[in-house]
């Protein structure tokens, strides 16, 4: 998740993704990632996301902003895009 345009006392300074070195978790890397790779660094980033204070406040802000890229809440973009859908069928 990106932490550019931060407010004081936001949700987002209590992200458990906060540190540079978990980040790049959460996003592809540059280069192609083979799906071996690809599921591992997303099964590490869930998990961070699982143990995370903020999960609902972040998943909810992805959505509200169509978040088109890396895992926030929990979910990654596929899984955000399907929880859209299933939401706007209801
Ligand atoms: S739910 Fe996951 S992506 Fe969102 S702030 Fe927490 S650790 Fe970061």
């Amino acid at each position: 998740m990106s932490t550019a345009f931060r407010s004081h006392d936001h949700w987002q300074d209590k992200a458990a993704c906060r540190s540079p070195q978990v980040t790049v978790l959460f996003y592809p890397p540059y280069s192609p990632e083979p799906k071996s790779e690809r599921i591992a660094r997303e099964s590490y980033a869930k998990a961070i996301c699982k143990g995370c204070t903020v999960s609902d406040e972040c998943l909810k802000y992805a959505l509200d902003i169509d978040e088109p890229h890396g895992i926030w809440g929990g979910k990654t973009e596929l899984e955000r895009k399907k929880l859209k859908l299933t939401q706007a069928i209801r």
